[in-house]
């Protein structure tokens, strides 16, 4: 493991700046790796998996420690609005959930508390709080099927509606027909105007 200034000099460089989500995010990862034995993540890459709750500056940093990313699979996004991440070693199958605790921002407070910048001073004391501080940690088993796993894609298939092929298995079967998501009413999207 880098140590953690080197992890947060790395983390602000991709990120784009210095926040205290990016100080939560490398010491959540750190204590992730830490909590599975795993001492060098990019080594061990393909052992670990990280499911990130949170579409905010945190899950940059828990992915540049980690070296889990979304276009390799490995980094899995889930849209629960938490700043916590769960990891997992495929390898022994044991996995850890780290969420911030709430009341972290609160006590940051007492941390240099002479600092006039109150988001400096946060951040600053994100730095230097103990992990019990900072996070609540649960031991979890997460159900992986093969087809969300790295890898080549498991399964391919068309679309009986809009002829858009499908991977690893995230088609709908509906009345007999083969759909994607979208076709199944899934949709996020409205067409406006076909290309
Ligand atoms: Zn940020
Ligand atoms: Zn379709």
């Amino acid at each position: 493991m880098k140590s953690l200034e080197e992890y947060l000099d790395l983390a602000a460089r991709s990120h784009g700046h210095m926040c205290p989500g990016q100080v939560l995010g490398v010491r959540m990862a750190m204590l992730g790796m830490a909590q599975l034995g795993i001492d060098d993540p990019i080594k061990h890459r393909k052992r670990l998996l990280t499911f990130v709750e949170i579409d905010r500056c945190a899950t940059d940093a828990v992915s540049l420690v980690t070296g889990c990313r979304l276009g390799k699979r490995s980094l899995k996004y889930l849209d629960y609005g938490k700043v916590a991440a769960t990891f997992v070693d495929l390898q022994t199958e044991r996995a850890v959930r780290i969420v911030a605790r709430d009341d972290a921002r609160e006590k940051a407070k007492a941390f240099n508390a002479a600092d006039a910048d109150p988001y400096k001073q946060q951040m600053e004391a994100y730095k230097v709080m103990g992990d019990d501080e900072l996070f609540t940690l649960q031991r979890v088993r997460v159900k992986l099927r093969p087809e969300d796993l790295p890898g080549r894609p498991r399964s391919r298939v068309m679309c009986d509606k809009c002829g858009e092929g499908v991977n690893d298995g995230r088609e709908r079967s509906v009345s007999g027909r083969v759909l994607c998501r979208n076709c199944a009413g899934e949709s996020y999207y409205e067409v406006v105007k076909a290309g």
